[in-house]
């Protein structure tokens, strides 16, 4: 074979090896070992320039690894041998005299004694024009280039700059493949990886950390969603400084894998620390962001002993410290895990019912004591089941602990409800107001009165018959000056608040100058000990003084008996509802509700007939 059909064979060979997708090192080497074979008495060598444009030996078959050592992360310049100047000019550098020239100058030690004494260094160039790296011939002579050299360059240097190019397509699939775009921290398919490697040992010891931040869609609602990017990203590096390798493994969710952990007091105090770097304050186009975390944990071999349960565990842990320990750290026990289930199958049967629309309002009135007017009606929601029955919120309460759930059913009851009000009133039903129950989960949103007032525009229903109706909790749940903000918003717009389930919760009447309310609504636990009891009379009896003089309505609940109705009348109590009156309606029997109960003085209505539902 010539050389010239050594050269064809040598490209062809190279490119075969990049399609094949062997390793850059492994192509340059051989490349470089064939050149060799071409012209003998020369010592071929090949580097790649990094982002940073330094030096990174791919292939030297015939210089010791010292001097690739030596070169490795050396910087290129105007000045930095044969190989770092063409890589800075972008250009060939023909050296003919290494030790006088003073682009060596300083570097020569590393070649003279190895008897080279000339080099030409060609850049590689990607398509795109970058120059990716160097290819060089060193002679043992002092003497440049000759034809076959030149032919053998030119067609190297393109093979390389094919062969570099390839490579870095590979690292960037690499790296989406395995590392999160946003954070640079490794992804979900290498916590996979991970968490299977380490659940595969014999006796595994370590512990999993499930990340989630708080409220990450509340500020990119309020902030911009480059500012929830910026929460991630710094989330992100506070985990990766104190907890060595984190995970993004979802939207805001990261994962720690903990090794050689295996007592609950390590764990703690891991927890601890993660929670403890959190709350630095960063500001972000003109806000300050405190970023909060909610920690759930398992502990290999106690909490599961395969990867999927250990998850799973550590997940239902999360789950429950958000409901309970939002910004703490809660780690799994195993009663977590029925409650959880069968917490996980209500949320997905309300879920279910939400799509399928069956959440649906169903109508208690609200009674003048004075005159037995019915003056409004509170909805109250039901869920209907597959099988057509009914059943009350009690049933499903618990799903009304996740937040997302508790919004979409406040959203499709405040449009069915509009409707309903809205239709009543145009069939000329007197009914002043209807209450709607609203939770923290609407306050945290942000949004509860713009909701309100585009129900209410939609429905072509006046905002001044609407209640509001929040319990204890709410208040004491929130940020307070949100939701007193957010209810002196309502007010303003005309929409009544009321304060509901008064006397159950920790709310007490100094709460009442903080969050003024238009309306109060005695527990029904207090009406209920009303005739027994001097207690409840004795309190239900001065809340209504104090009401009186605040200018705020009372609302009795769970009006049962005449003898309760008698005893609230006479105490001043201005509105009442319960049992008594009647239970909740479905929207169709509203009006006949009203009719029959209007305008005389309300008749009582037969006990078992009421006591079906709340
Ligand atoms: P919680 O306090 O209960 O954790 O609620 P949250 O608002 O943080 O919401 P949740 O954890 O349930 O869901 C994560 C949200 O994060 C959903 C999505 O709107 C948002 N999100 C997911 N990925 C990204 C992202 O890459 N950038 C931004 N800005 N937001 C994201
Ligand atoms: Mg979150």
């Amino acid at each position: 074979m010539d050389s010239v059909e050594r050269l064809q064979s040598l490209q062809n060979a190279t490119l075969e090896a990049i399609a094949r997708g062997e390793q850059l090192a492994a192509i340059m080497l051989s490349l470089c070992l064939r050149v060799e074979a071409i012209a003998p008495d020369i010592v071929c060598s090949v580097v790649a320039a990094d982002a940073e444009r330094r030096l990174q030996p791919l292939a030297a078959p015939s210089l010791p690894a010292s001097y690739s050592d030596a070169l490795r992360g050396a910087p290129s310049g105007p000045r930095a041998g044969s190989c770092g100047t063409a890589i800075h000019r972008g250009c060939a550098v023909e050296v003919t005299d290494i030790a006088t020239d003073p682009l060596w100058q300083g570097y020569e030690h590393l070649v003279l004694p190895l008897g080279l004494r000339a080099c030409w260094s060609s850049p590689i160039k990607a398509r795109d024009g970058r120059v990716v790296g160097s290819f060089a011939f060193y002679y043992r002579s002092r003497r440049g280039p000759d034809a076959l050299e030149r032919r053998i360059v030119a067609t190297c240097v393109h093979l390389c700059a094919i062969a570099i190019e390839h490579d870095e397509v590979r690292a960037r699939n690499h790296q989406l493949a395995y590392f999160d775009s946003l954070t640079g921290l490794p992804n979900r398919a290498q916590f996979n990886d991970a968490i299977a490697r380490m659940t595969a040992s014999a006796e595994p010891r370590f512990a999993l950390l499930l990340i989630d931040i708080d409220h990450l869609k509340a500020v990119n609602d309020t902030m911009g969603h480059a500012t929830g990017d910026r929460l991630i990203e710094t989330v992100a590096a506070r985990l990766a400084k104190i907890a060595g390798t984190a995970f993004r493994i979802g939207g805001d969710e990261f994962a720690v894998l903990l090794p050689d952990c295996g007592q609950t007091a390590q764990l703690r105090s891991a927890a601890n620390g993660i929670l403890a770097a959190m709350p630095a304050p960063f500001d972000y186009d003109g806000n300050t962001i405190i970023p909060s975390v909610t920690i759930g944990a398992a502990l290999a071999g106690a909490d599961g002993s395969d990867s999927v349960t250990l998850r799973q565990n550590a997940d239902f842990a999360l789950y429950h410290a958000k409901e309970t320990r939002r910004g703490r750290y809660v780690r799994f026990k195993y009663g977590l895990r029925t409650t959880m289930m069968r917490r996980v199958q209500i949320v997905q049967a309300v879920g279910d019912a939400l799509a399928g629309g069956r959440v649906l309002p169903h109508y208690q009135p609200v009674v003048r004591l004075d005159t037995g007017q019915v003056s409004g009606v509170e909805a109250l929601a039901r869920m209907r089941l597959d099988d057509g029955r009914i059943v009350a919120a009690g049933e499903f309460h618990e799903a009304m602990l996740d937040p997302k759930i508790a919004y979409r059913i406040s959203g499709q009851m405040l449009a069915a409800v509009t409707a309903d009000m809205a239709n009543w009133r145009r069939a000329g039903l007197d009914l002043r107001h209807v209450g709607i129950n609203f939770t923290t989960a609407d306050f945290q949103k942000g949004d509860l009165v713009q909701r309100i007032t585009r129900a209410c525009e939609r429905a072509q229903l006046p905002l001044d018959n609407l209640v509001v109706e929040i319990t204890e909790q709410v208040i004491m749940g929130g940020r307070r000056d949100g939701v007193a903000r957010t209810m002196e918003a309502l007010r303003e717009r005309g929409i009544q608040v009321a304060l509901d389930d008064f006397g159950t919760g920790f709310a007490s009447l100094t709460h009442l100058l903080d969050f003024p309310v238009d309306i109060i609504k005695i527990d029904r636990s207090f009406i209920g000990g009303i005739e027994a009891g001097a207690r409840s009379s004795v309190i239900v009896e001065a809340l209504v003084g104090i009401a009186n003089r605040l200018g705020v309505k009372i609302v009795a609940e769970g009006i049962e008996t005449s003898e309760q109705f008698a005893r609230l009348r006479a105490m001043g109590c201005d509105l009442g509802q319960g049992y008594l009156f009647s239970r909740a309606v479905a929207a169709e029997d509203v009006p006949d509700l009203i009719r029959e109960l209007c305008p005389r003085k309300p008749a009582p209505r037969s006990p078992t007939h009421a006591a079906t539902a709340a």
